[in-house]
Protein backbone atom coordinates (compact mmCIF):
# COMPACT_ATOMS: atom_id res chain seq x y z
CA UNK A 1 0.00 0.00 0.00
CA UNK A 2 1.13 3.56 -0.72
CA UNK A 3 2.46 5.34 2.12
CA UNK A 4 -0.06 7.60 2.98
CA UNK A 5 1.77 11.63 4.02
CA UNK A 6 0.34 15.00 5.18
CA UNK A 7 1.62 17.99 6.29
CA UNK A 8 0.24 17.34 9.66
CA UNK A 9 -1.59 14.84 11.97
CA UNK A 10 -3.55 15.93 14.92
CA UNK A 11 -3.72 13.02 17.15
CA UNK A 12 -7.81 13.43 19.06
CA UNK A 13 -10.69 15.45 17.52
CA UNK A 14 -11.46 16.83 21.13
CA UNK A 15 -11.62 20.87 21.92
CA UNK A 16 -8.06 21.51 21.09
CA UNK A 17 -7.89 19.32 18.37
CA UNK A 18 -10.48 20.05 16.43
CA UNK A 19 -9.20 24.38 16.77
CA UNK A 20 -5.55 23.10 15.47
CA UNK A 21 -6.60 21.09 12.60
CA UNK A 22 -8.98 23.78 11.74
CA UNK A 23 -6.91 26.61 11.89
CA UNK A 24 -3.62 24.55 9.98
CA UNK A 25 -6.10 23.91 6.79
CA UNK A 26 -7.00 27.35 7.18
CA UNK A 27 -2.93 28.02 6.64
CA UNK A 28 -3.13 25.70 3.82
CA UNK A 29 -1.73 22.54 5.29
CA UNK A 30 -2.92 19.07 4.38
CA UNK A 31 -3.93 17.25 8.11
CA UNK A 32 -5.43 14.38 8.81
CA UNK A 33 -7.20 14.43 11.95
CA UNK A 34 -7.85 11.25 13.64
CA UNK A 35 -10.62 10.68 16.00
CA UNK A 36 -11.01 7.83 18.33
CA UNK A 37 -14.83 8.27 19.11
CA UNK A 38 -17.74 8.83 17.16
CA UNK A 39 -19.47 11.30 14.68
CA UNK A 40 -20.61 14.49 16.77
CA UNK A 41 -24.14 14.67 15.21
CA UNK A 42 -26.74 13.51 17.40
CA UNK A 43 -29.45 14.88 19.21
CA UNK A 44 -28.66 14.07 22.55
CA UNK A 45 -25.35 15.67 22.29
CA UNK A 46 -26.41 19.01 20.81
CA UNK A 47 -29.67 19.60 22.82
CA UNK A 48 -28.45 21.13 26.23
CA UNK A 49 -29.60 18.68 29.33
CA UNK A 50 -28.14 15.73 27.00
CA UNK A 51 -25.49 16.25 29.46
CA UNK A 52 -27.19 14.34 32.35
CA UNK A 53 -27.25 11.37 29.75
CA UNK A 54 -23.38 11.54 28.84
CA UNK A 55 -22.34 11.79 32.22
CA UNK A 56 -24.19 8.65 33.80
CA UNK A 57 -23.87 5.87 30.26
CA UNK A 58 -23.13 6.65 26.61
CA UNK A 59 -21.24 5.33 23.71
CA UNK A 60 -20.44 8.97 23.29
CA UNK A 61 -18.16 8.52 26.47
CA UNK A 62 -15.49 6.64 27.89
CA UNK A 63 -15.71 5.91 32.03
CA UNK A 64 -12.21 5.91 33.47
CA UNK A 65 -12.81 4.48 36.82
CA UNK A 66 -10.17 5.88 39.35
CA UNK A 67 -7.77 3.43 41.10
CA UNK A 68 -8.71 2.51 45.02
CA UNK A 69 -8.22 6.29 46.59
CA UNK A 70 -6.87 5.29 49.51
CA UNK A 71 -7.16 8.81 51.27
CA UNK A 72 -11.06 8.27 50.66
CA UNK A 73 -10.97 4.98 52.37
CA UNK A 74 -10.46 2.83 49.32
CA UNK A 75 -13.36 4.44 47.64
CA UNK A 76 -13.39 4.39 43.44
CA UNK A 77 -14.78 7.05 41.20
CA UNK A 78 -15.33 7.70 37.70
CA UNK A 79 -13.75 10.04 35.37
CA UNK A 80 -16.15 10.35 32.39
CA UNK A 81 -14.61 11.39 29.22
CA UNK A 82 -15.70 11.88 25.78
CA UNK A 83 -15.38 9.79 23.06
CA UNK A 84 -16.85 11.64 20.19
CA UNK A 85 -15.64 14.16 17.27
CA UNK A 86 -15.23 17.58 19.09
CA UNK A 87 -14.05 15.82 22.25
CA UNK A 88 -15.07 17.43 25.55
CA UNK A 89 -16.80 20.34 24.06
CA UNK A 90 -19.52 17.87 22.30
CA UNK A 91 -20.49 16.55 26.13
CA UNK A 92 -20.03 18.73 28.25
CA UNK A 93 -22.26 21.49 30.19
CA UNK A 94 -21.61 23.94 28.20
CA UNK A 95 -20.77 26.93 30.84
CA UNK A 96 -18.60 28.91 29.54
CA UNK A 97 -15.04 29.80 31.12
CA UNK A 98 -11.78 30.86 30.95
CA UNK A 99 -10.30 31.16 34.44
CA UNK A 100 -8.88 34.30 35.33
CA UNK A 101 -6.10 36.63 34.22
CA UNK A 102 -3.55 35.68 37.53
CA UNK A 103 -3.61 31.65 36.48
CA UNK A 104 -2.11 32.78 32.90
CA UNK A 105 0.30 35.30 34.45
CA UNK A 106 1.30 32.91 36.75
CA UNK A 107 1.94 30.11 33.95
CA UNK A 108 3.73 33.36 32.30
CA UNK A 109 6.29 33.53 35.03
CA UNK A 110 6.94 29.69 34.89
CA UNK A 111 7.68 29.44 30.94
CA UNK A 112 8.81 33.44 30.80
CA UNK A 113 12.99 32.67 31.36
CA UNK A 114 12.35 29.58 28.56
CA UNK A 115 15.10 29.50 25.66
CA UNK A 116 11.85 29.94 23.40
CA UNK A 117 10.35 33.18 25.22
CA UNK A 118 6.54 32.27 24.21
CA UNK A 119 4.18 34.65 26.17
CA UNK A 120 1.13 32.99 28.15
CA UNK A 121 0.28 35.93 29.74
CA UNK A 122 -3.38 36.80 30.29
CA UNK A 123 -2.89 39.88 27.31
CA UNK A 124 -1.22 37.00 25.36
CA UNK A 125 -3.77 34.46 26.15
CA UNK A 126 -7.07 37.14 25.83
CA UNK A 127 -6.03 38.19 22.17
CA UNK A 128 -6.71 33.93 21.27
CA UNK A 129 -10.40 33.83 23.85
CA UNK A 130 -11.66 36.85 22.13
CA UNK A 131 -10.65 35.64 18.20
CA UNK A 132 -12.51 32.99 18.90
CA UNK A 133 -15.59 34.16 20.36
CA UNK A 134 -18.73 35.44 19.39
CA UNK A 135 -20.94 36.62 22.08
CA UNK A 136 -24.18 37.16 22.02
CA UNK A 137 -24.31 40.18 24.84
CA UNK A 138 -20.88 41.17 25.13
CA UNK A 139 -17.97 42.83 23.24
CA UNK A 140 -15.87 44.82 24.95
CA UNK A 141 -12.24 44.76 26.04
CA UNK A 142 -12.71 41.06 27.44
CA UNK A 143 -15.15 39.99 24.76
CA UNK A 144 -15.86 39.53 21.15
CA UNK A 145 -18.76 38.83 18.47
CA UNK A 146 -16.17 38.35 15.46
CA UNK A 147 -15.08 34.71 16.64
CA UNK A 148 -16.82 31.28 15.45
CA UNK A 149 -17.68 29.69 19.06
CA UNK A 150 -21.10 31.05 19.56
CA UNK A 151 -21.56 32.22 23.69
CA UNK A 152 -24.92 33.13 24.66
CA UNK A 153 -26.59 33.75 28.04
CA UNK A 154 -28.43 30.88 29.45
CA UNK A 155 -31.71 30.24 27.48
CA UNK A 156 -33.68 29.45 30.60
CA UNK A 157 -33.81 30.26 33.98
CA UNK A 158 -35.64 28.48 36.57
CA UNK A 159 -36.93 30.50 39.55
CA UNK A 160 -34.41 28.45 42.09
CA UNK A 161 -31.80 29.65 40.10
CA UNK A 162 -32.81 33.20 40.52
CA UNK A 163 -33.16 32.92 44.46
CA UNK A 164 -29.58 31.30 44.64
CA UNK A 165 -28.33 34.43 42.82
CA UNK A 166 -30.54 36.59 45.70
CA UNK A 167 -29.22 34.42 48.61
CA UNK A 168 -25.74 34.51 47.53
CA UNK A 169 -26.17 38.24 47.33
CA UNK A 170 -27.78 38.24 50.64
CA UNK A 171 -25.26 36.88 52.13
CA UNK A 172 -22.63 39.92 50.98
CA UNK A 173 -21.43 39.27 47.78
CA UNK A 174 -21.45 41.10 44.23
CA UNK A 175 -23.90 40.36 41.03
CA UNK A 176 -21.71 39.23 38.80
CA UNK A 177 -22.65 39.84 35.47
CA UNK A 178 -19.59 38.37 33.73
CA UNK A 179 -17.30 36.12 35.12
CA UNK A 180 -15.02 36.09 32.23
CA UNK A 181 -14.58 40.14 32.83
CA UNK A 182 -12.31 42.17 35.36
CA UNK A 183 -13.30 40.02 38.22
CA UNK A 184 -14.36 36.79 38.82
CA UNK A 185 -15.73 37.25 42.39
CA UNK A 186 -19.46 37.34 42.76
CA UNK A 187 -22.64 35.61 42.34
CA UNK A 188 -24.38 35.57 38.51
CA UNK A 189 -25.54 33.55 35.86
CA UNK A 190 -23.11 31.69 33.51
CA UNK A 191 -22.64 32.18 29.74
CA UNK A 192 -22.77 28.88 27.34
CA UNK A 193 -21.20 27.86 24.37
CA UNK A 194 -24.58 27.37 22.63
CA UNK A 195 -27.00 29.88 20.81
CA UNK A 196 -30.99 28.87 20.68
CA UNK A 197 -30.68 25.88 22.46
CA UNK A 198 -27.93 24.25 20.03
CA UNK A 199 -24.43 23.18 20.81
CA UNK A 200 -21.18 25.47 19.75
CA UNK A 201 -18.92 22.61 19.99
CA UNK A 202 -15.20 22.88 18.53
CA UNK A 203 -16.34 20.14 16.04
CA UNK A 204 -19.65 22.58 15.02
CA UNK A 205 -17.89 26.06 15.46
CA UNK A 206 -14.54 25.12 13.34
CA UNK A 207 -14.61 21.80 11.54
CA UNK A 208 -18.48 22.08 10.13
CA UNK A 209 -17.38 25.38 8.21
CA UNK A 210 -14.32 23.24 6.42
CA UNK A 211 -17.01 20.74 5.21
CA UNK A 212 -15.88 19.26 1.65
CA UNK A 213 -12.38 20.68 1.97
CA UNK A 214 -9.83 18.59 0.08
CA UNK A 215 -6.82 19.44 2.81
CA UNK A 216 -8.84 18.06 5.76
CA UNK A 217 -8.90 14.45 5.80
CA UNK A 218 -10.90 13.77 9.33
CA UNK A 219 -11.27 9.99 9.94
CA UNK A 220 -13.59 9.01 12.80
CA UNK A 221 -13.37 5.88 14.97
CA UNK A 222 -9.88 5.39 14.08
CA UNK A 223 -7.81 5.43 17.26
CA UNK A 224 -3.95 5.89 17.66
CA UNK A 225 -2.29 3.06 19.74
CA UNK A 226 1.16 4.60 19.24
CA UNK A 227 3.38 7.49 17.24
CA UNK A 228 5.97 6.38 15.34
CA UNK A 229 9.82 7.98 15.92
CA UNK A 230 12.66 7.51 14.15
CA UNK A 231 16.18 9.32 14.84
CA UNK A 232 14.82 11.34 17.25
CA UNK A 233 12.20 12.75 15.15
CA UNK A 234 8.50 12.16 15.26
CA UNK A 235 7.06 10.72 11.60
CA UNK A 236 3.91 9.19 11.71
CA UNK A 237 1.54 7.75 13.78
CA UNK A 238 0.28 3.74 13.78
CA UNK A 239 -4.14 3.60 14.69
CA UNK A 240 -6.72 1.12 14.22
CA UNK A 241 -9.93 1.36 12.29
CA UNK A 242 -13.22 -0.46 13.91
CA UNK A 243 -12.46 -3.70 11.56
CA UNK A 244 -9.22 -4.20 13.53
CA UNK A 245 -6.61 -3.02 10.87
CA UNK A 246 -3.69 -0.97 11.77
CA UNK A 247 -2.61 2.04 9.83
CA UNK A 248 0.16 3.76 9.24
CA UNK A 249 -0.16 7.39 8.61
CA UNK A 250 3.12 9.89 7.86
CA UNK A 251 3.73 13.78 8.67
CA UNK A 252 5.91 15.75 6.33
CA UNK A 253 5.58 18.51 9.14
CA UNK A 254 4.12 17.56 12.99
CA UNK A 255 2.34 15.54 15.28
CA UNK A 256 0.19 17.29 17.60
CA UNK A 257 -1.38 14.75 20.17
CA UNK A 258 -4.65 16.33 21.79
CA UNK A 259 -5.95 12.96 22.92
CA UNK A 260 -7.27 14.58 26.14
CA UNK A 261 -5.28 14.94 29.73
CA UNK A 262 -5.81 10.90 30.13
CA UNK A 263 -4.82 9.79 27.30
CA UNK A 264 -2.41 11.78 25.76
CA UNK A 265 0.50 10.57 27.93
CA UNK A 266 -0.82 7.07 27.60
CA UNK A 267 0.20 7.78 23.90
CA UNK A 268 3.47 8.75 24.87
CA UNK A 269 4.30 5.89 27.31
CA UNK A 270 3.53 3.60 24.45
CA UNK A 271 5.82 5.83 22.07
CA UNK A 272 8.14 5.19 24.17
CA UNK A 273 8.42 8.31 25.86
CA UNK A 274 8.03 9.09 29.72
CA UNK A 275 9.24 7.88 33.36
CA UNK A 276 12.31 5.05 32.35
CA UNK A 277 11.69 3.20 34.75
CA UNK A 278 7.91 2.47 33.70
CA UNK A 279 7.91 2.15 30.37
CA UNK A 280 10.61 -0.60 30.90
CA UNK A 281 8.65 -2.28 33.41
CA UNK A 282 6.01 -2.54 30.63
CA UNK A 283 8.70 -3.53 28.39
CA UNK A 284 8.32 -0.79 26.09
CA UNK A 285 11.71 0.53 24.83
CA UNK A 286 12.80 3.70 25.90
CA UNK A 287 13.20 6.49 23.59
CA UNK A 288 13.27 9.67 25.88
CA UNK A 289 13.01 9.21 29.46
CA UNK A 290 10.36 11.77 30.12
CA UNK A 291 9.28 11.96 33.75
CA UNK A 292 6.74 14.24 33.79
CA UNK A 293 4.47 12.52 31.57
CA UNK A 294 1.73 10.85 33.65
CA UNK A 295 2.44 12.64 36.66
CA UNK A 296 1.40 15.86 38.27
CA UNK A 297 -2.12 14.94 37.01
CA UNK A 298 -4.59 18.24 38.52
CA UNK A 299 -8.42 17.89 38.56
CA UNK A 300 -10.84 19.52 40.29
CA UNK A 301 -12.72 18.14 42.82
CA UNK A 302 -16.75 18.58 43.84
CA UNK A 303 -18.86 17.92 46.28
CA UNK A 304 -22.79 18.61 46.47
CA UNK A 305 -24.84 19.83 49.02
CA UNK A 306 -28.81 18.79 47.82
CA UNK A 307 -31.42 20.25 49.56
CA UNK A 308 -35.28 19.22 48.76
CA UNK A 309 -37.91 21.80 48.27
CA UNK A 310 -41.39 22.83 50.08
CA UNK A 311 -42.94 23.44 46.62
CA UNK A 312 -42.80 22.74 42.77
CA UNK A 313 -39.55 24.60 42.46
CA UNK A 314 -37.08 23.11 40.17
CA UNK A 315 -37.19 20.78 37.98
CA UNK A 316 -38.73 17.50 39.11
CA UNK A 317 -36.32 14.90 39.83
CA UNK A 318 -35.26 12.40 37.43
CA UNK A 319 -36.59 9.80 35.12
CA UNK A 320 -39.54 11.60 34.57
CA UNK A 321 -40.31 10.56 30.65
CA UNK A 322 -43.70 12.36 30.39
CA UNK A 323 -42.14 15.63 31.57
CA UNK A 324 -39.13 15.49 29.32
CA UNK A 325 -41.34 14.79 26.28
CA UNK A 326 -43.45 18.21 27.31
CA UNK A 327 -40.00 20.37 27.76
CA UNK A 328 -38.84 18.10 24.30
CA UNK A 329 -42.16 19.31 22.37
CA UNK A 330 -42.23 22.78 23.65
CA UNK A 331 -38.62 23.05 22.65
CA UNK A 332 -39.45 21.89 18.88
CA UNK A 333 -42.92 23.93 18.55
CA UNK A 334 -41.75 27.38 20.47
CA UNK A 335 -37.63 26.92 20.61
CA UNK A 336 -38.56 28.03 24.79
CA UNK A 337 -38.21 26.47 27.53
CA UNK A 338 -35.89 23.80 30.31
CA UNK A 339 -34.46 22.21 26.87
CA UNK A 340 -32.34 25.55 26.45
CA UNK A 341 -31.16 24.85 29.70
CA UNK A 342 -27.83 22.83 30.13
CA UNK A 343 -29.06 22.04 33.88
CA UNK A 344 -26.78 24.36 35.50
CA UNK A 345 -27.50 27.99 35.36
CA UNK A 346 -26.19 30.15 38.39
CA UNK A 347 -23.46 30.19 39.99
CA UNK A 348 -20.58 31.86 42.03
CA UNK A 349 -16.79 32.46 42.78
CA UNK A 350 -16.74 33.29 46.20
CA UNK A 351 -13.68 33.18 49.08
CA UNK A 352 -15.34 31.92 52.56
CA UNK A 353 -12.25 32.52 54.47
CA UNK A 354 -11.10 36.16 52.78
CA UNK A 355 -13.26 38.04 50.47
CA UNK A 356 -11.05 40.39 49.38
CA UNK A 357 -8.35 37.26 48.06
CA UNK A 358 -8.81 35.81 44.93
CA UNK A 359 -11.95 33.20 45.10
CA UNK A 360 -11.28 29.76 46.47
CA UNK A 361 -14.43 27.98 45.66
CA UNK A 362 -16.94 28.01 42.24
CA UNK A 363 -20.76 27.08 42.94
CA UNK A 364 -22.68 25.47 40.50
CA UNK A 365 -26.30 25.97 41.10
CA UNK A 366 -28.29 22.90 39.41
CA UNK A 367 -32.06 23.40 39.98
CA UNK A 368 -32.60 19.51 40.54
CA UNK A 369 -32.37 16.99 42.97
CA UNK A 370 -29.36 15.15 41.08
CA UNK A 371 -28.92 11.77 41.86
CA UNK A 372 -25.86 9.59 40.66
CA UNK A 373 -24.28 6.39 41.81
CA UNK A 374 -23.41 8.09 45.07
CA UNK A 375 -26.59 9.32 46.50
CA UNK A 376 -28.95 7.49 45.00
CA UNK A 377 -31.60 5.84 47.26
CA UNK A 378 -30.04 8.47 50.07
CA UNK A 379 -31.84 11.44 48.86
CA UNK A 380 -35.82 11.52 47.76
CA UNK A 381 -36.00 11.96 44.52
CA UNK A 382 -38.32 15.38 44.21
CA UNK A 383 -38.46 19.41 43.62
CA UNK A 384 -35.10 20.95 44.92
CA UNK A 385 -31.89 21.83 43.96
CA UNK A 386 -28.23 20.44 44.30
CA UNK A 387 -25.48 22.74 44.92
CA UNK A 388 -22.07 21.50 44.31
CA UNK A 389 -18.67 23.24 45.50
CA UNK A 390 -15.43 22.97 43.17
CA UNK A 391 -12.20 23.73 44.77
CA UNK A 392 -10.56 25.96 41.85
CA UNK A 393 -6.76 25.79 42.16
CA UNK A 394 -6.26 22.43 43.71
CA UNK A 395 -2.51 21.84 45.37
CA UNK A 396 -3.45 17.46 45.18
CA UNK A 397 -1.65 15.74 42.47
CA UNK A 398 -2.10 12.92 41.14
CA UNK A 399 -1.33 10.15 37.96
CA UNK A 400 -1.96 8.51 35.29
CA UNK A 401 0.50 5.08 34.54
CA UNK A 402 0.31 2.48 32.11
CA UNK A 403 -2.15 -0.94 33.07
CA UNK A 404 0.16 -2.58 30.53
CA UNK A 405 1.81 -2.22 27.05
CA UNK A 406 -1.84 -3.09 24.84
CA UNK A 407 -3.15 0.39 23.64
CA UNK A 408 -6.44 -1.13 24.43
CA UNK A 409 -6.00 -1.11 28.27
CA UNK A 410 -7.50 1.97 29.77
CA UNK A 411 -4.46 3.36 31.97
CA UNK A 412 -4.56 3.78 35.63
CA UNK A 413 -5.81 6.76 36.59
CA UNK A 414 -5.06 8.43 40.97
CA UNK A 415 -6.24 11.52 40.95
CA UNK A 416 -6.10 12.08 44.57
CA UNK A 417 -8.64 14.36 44.86
CA UNK A 418 -8.92 16.33 48.22
CA UNK A 419 -5.99 14.58 49.17
CA UNK A 420 -3.98 17.51 50.04
CA UNK A 421 -5.03 18.95 53.82
CA UNK A 422 -5.63 22.77 51.93
CA UNK A 423 -8.14 21.69 49.12
CA UNK A 424 -10.00 19.65 52.21
CA UNK A 425 -10.07 22.84 54.10
CA UNK A 426 -10.99 24.95 51.32
CA UNK A 427 -13.52 22.38 50.25
CA UNK A 428 -15.06 22.26 54.07
CA UNK A 429 -15.12 26.11 54.37
CA UNK A 430 -17.37 26.03 50.66
CA UNK A 431 -19.97 23.35 51.84
CA UNK A 432 -20.52 25.74 54.79
CA UNK A 433 -20.70 28.57 53.06
CA UNK A 434 -23.50 27.23 50.41
CA UNK A 435 -25.25 25.49 52.98
CA UNK A 436 -25.43 29.43 54.95
CA UNK A 437 -26.79 30.23 51.31
CA UNK A 438 -29.78 27.61 51.44
CA UNK A 439 -30.68 29.20 54.91
CA UNK A 440 -30.82 32.68 53.89
CA UNK A 441 -33.63 34.64 52.13
CA UNK A 442 -35.08 34.56 49.71
CA UNK A 443 -34.41 30.39 48.96
CA UNK A 444 -34.39 30.08 53.08
CA UNK A 445 -38.16 29.90 52.80
CA UNK A 446 -38.46 27.25 49.88
CA UNK A 447 -36.24 24.85 51.51
CA UNK A 448 -38.13 21.70 53.31
CA UNK A 449 -34.56 19.97 53.80
CA UNK A 450 -30.83 19.67 53.10
CA UNK A 451 -30.81 16.51 52.70
CA UNK A 452 -26.70 16.19 52.62
CA UNK A 453 -24.63 17.07 54.33
CA UNK A 454 -26.44 16.72 57.46
CA UNK A 455 -27.18 20.52 58.53
CA UNK A 456 -26.95 19.60 62.47
CA UNK A 457 -23.39 18.04 61.76
CA UNK A 458 -21.04 20.78 60.09
CA UNK A 459 -17.88 20.21 62.45
CA UNK A 460 -14.84 19.53 60.82
CA UNK A 461 -15.20 15.77 61.36
CA UNK A 462 -18.57 15.54 60.33
CA UNK A 463 -17.87 17.73 56.80
CA UNK A 464 -14.67 15.81 56.44
CA UNK A 465 -16.45 12.57 56.23
CA UNK A 466 -18.99 14.05 53.82
CA UNK A 467 -16.25 15.30 51.72
CA UNK A 468 -14.45 11.79 51.22
CA UNK A 469 -17.58 9.99 50.59
CA UNK A 470 -19.18 12.01 48.05
CA UNK A 471 -16.33 13.94 46.31
CA UNK A 472 -15.68 13.32 42.42
CA UNK A 473 -14.59 15.00 39.55
CA UNK A 474 -15.73 18.15 38.36
CA UNK A 475 -14.57 16.55 34.55
CA UNK A 476 -11.53 18.43 34.32
CA UNK A 477 -8.35 16.49 34.23
CA UNK A 478 -4.85 18.34 33.37
CA UNK A 479 -1.18 18.92 33.37
CA UNK A 480 0.08 15.29 32.76
CA UNK A 481 2.42 16.35 30.16
CA UNK A 482 2.76 20.08 30.89
CA UNK A 483 4.58 22.90 29.66
CA UNK A 484 7.41 23.74 32.07
CA UNK A 485 10.41 25.64 32.35
CA UNK A 486 13.93 24.71 30.73
CA UNK A 487 15.82 22.41 33.73
CA UNK A 488 12.31 21.27 35.26
CA UNK A 489 13.11 17.64 35.56
CA UNK A 490 9.05 16.69 34.97
CA UNK A 491 8.53 19.53 32.39
CA UNK A 492 7.69 17.24 29.18
CA UNK A 493 6.88 20.09 26.76
CA UNK A 494 8.80 23.65 26.60
CA UNK A 495 6.80 27.10 26.15
CA UNK A 496 5.99 26.41 22.37
CA UNK A 497 4.05 22.59 23.51
CA UNK A 498 6.69 21.07 21.73
CA UNK A 499 8.14 17.68 23.50
CA UNK A 500 11.72 18.09 24.93
CA UNK A 501 14.19 15.79 22.61
CA UNK A 502 11.86 14.81 20.31
CA UNK A 503 11.52 16.84 17.11
CA UNK A 504 8.13 17.49 14.92
CA UNK A 505 5.87 16.61 18.14
CA UNK A 506 3.74 18.28 19.93
CA UNK A 507 0.95 18.53 22.56
CA UNK A 508 -1.65 21.18 23.04
CA UNK A 509 -4.70 19.68 25.23
CA UNK A 510 -5.17 19.96 28.55
CA UNK A 511 -2.58 17.46 29.34
CA UNK A 512 0.04 20.97 28.62
CA UNK A 513 -1.31 23.41 31.27
CA UNK A 514 1.86 24.57 34.13
CA UNK A 515 -1.29 24.51 36.64
CA UNK A 516 -5.16 24.34 36.12
CA UNK A 517 -6.74 27.76 35.51
CA UNK A 518 -9.63 28.59 38.44
CA UNK A 519 -12.79 27.32 36.45
CA UNK A 520 -14.02 25.01 33.73
CA UNK A 521 -11.83 23.81 31.23
CA UNK A 522 -12.82 23.88 28.03
CA UNK A 523 -12.42 27.48 25.90
CA UNK A 524 -8.58 27.25 27.55
CA UNK A 525 -8.53 23.98 26.33
CA UNK A 526 -9.84 25.49 22.56
CA UNK A 527 -7.13 28.88 23.23
CA UNK A 528 -4.74 25.80 23.60
CA UNK A 529 -5.23 24.33 20.50
CA UNK A 530 -5.42 28.06 18.79
CA UNK A 531 -1.95 28.89 20.24
CA UNK A 532 -0.20 25.66 18.98
CA UNK A 533 -1.53 26.30 15.25
CA UNK A 534 0.00 29.56 15.43
CA UNK A 535 3.41 28.82 16.97
CA UNK A 536 3.15 26.04 13.90
CA UNK A 537 2.16 28.28 11.14
CA UNK A 538 4.79 30.66 12.22
CA UNK A 539 7.45 28.11 12.15
CA UNK A 540 7.96 28.36 15.77
C1 LIG B 1 -19.18 15.56 31.34
C2 LIG B 1 -18.30 16.77 31.17
C3 LIG B 1 -18.80 18.04 31.48
C4 LIG B 1 -17.99 19.17 31.34
N1 LIG B 1 -18.53 20.43 31.51
C5 LIG B 1 -17.79 21.51 31.15
C6 LIG B 1 -18.37 22.80 31.08
O1 LIG B 1 -19.57 22.98 31.32
N2 LIG B 1 -17.59 23.84 30.70
C7 LIG B 1 -16.26 23.68 30.40
O2 LIG B 1 -15.59 24.69 30.10
N3 LIG B 1 -15.68 22.47 30.47
C8 LIG B 1 -16.42 21.39 30.78
N4 LIG B 1 -15.86 20.15 30.74
C9 LIG B 1 -14.41 20.03 30.51
C10 LIG B 1 -13.97 20.31 29.07
O3 LIG B 1 -14.95 19.89 28.16
C11 LIG B 1 -12.63 19.61 28.84
O4 LIG B 1 -11.68 20.10 29.76
C12 LIG B 1 -12.11 19.82 27.44
O5 LIG B 1 -13.02 19.32 26.49
C13 LIG B 1 -10.76 19.12 27.28
O6 LIG B 1 -10.31 19.32 25.97
P1 LIG B 1 -9.11 18.47 25.40
O7 LIG B 1 -8.90 18.91 24.01
O8 LIG B 1 -7.98 18.57 26.37
O9 LIG B 1 -9.59 16.95 25.45
P2 LIG B 1 -10.91 16.31 24.84
O10 LIG B 1 -11.88 17.34 24.43
O11 LIG B 1 -11.35 15.26 25.79
O12 LIG B 1 -10.39 15.65 23.49
C14 LIG B 1 -9.72 14.42 23.39
C15 LIG B 1 -10.18 13.75 22.12
O13 LIG B 1 -9.30 12.68 21.78
C16 LIG B 1 -10.05 11.55 21.39
N5 LIG B 1 -9.19 10.38 21.62
C17 LIG B 1 -8.89 9.81 22.81
N6 LIG B 1 -8.04 8.79 22.60
C18 LIG B 1 -7.78 8.75 21.28
C19 LIG B 1 -6.95 7.92 20.46
N7 LIG B 1 -6.22 6.93 20.98
N8 LIG B 1 -6.93 8.14 19.11
C20 LIG B 1 -7.67 9.15 18.57
N9 LIG B 1 -8.49 9.94 19.31
C21 LIG B 1 -8.52 9.76 20.64
C22 LIG B 1 -11.30 11.62 22.23
O14 LIG B 1 -12.36 10.86 21.67
C23 LIG B 1 -11.57 13.12 22.25
O15 LIG B 1 -12.35 13.52 21.15
C24 LIG B 1 -16.64 19.01 30.89
C25 LIG B 1 -16.15 17.75 30.56
C26 LIG B 1 -16.97 16.63 30.68
C27 LIG B 1 -16.41 15.28 30.31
Amino acid sequence: MAREEFDYIVVGGGSAGCVTAARLVEGNKTVLLLEGGHSNRHPLLDTPPGIFKMINGSKFMHYHKTSPQEHLGGRAHDIPQANVLGGGSSVNAQVYMRGRPSDYDAWDAILRGNNDGADWSWNAVLKHFRGMEDNNRLNNAFHSVDGKMQVSDPGHIDQISRWFVQAVQGMGEPFNPDFNGPTQRGVGFYQFMNRHGRRSSAAYAFLTPLEGDKRLTLRLQSRVERLLIEGGRAIGVEWRDTSGTLHQSHARGEIVVTAGALITPKLLMLSGLGPADHLREHGIKVIADLPGVGQNLIDHPEVPIIATANGKYGYFGQSNGWRMLMNGLQFRLFGTGRILSAGVEAGAFVNPTDPHAEPSIQAFCVPIVYLDRDTLGLVENTYGLTITTVVVKPKSRGEVRLRSANPADMPIVSPNLLKHPDDMAAMIAGQRFFIRALQTAPLASRIRKIAIPDPEHLDDDALTAHCKRFVKTNYHPASTARMGADGDPLAVLDARMRVRGIAGLRVADMSAVPDINAGNTNAPAMMLGDRCADFILDNQ
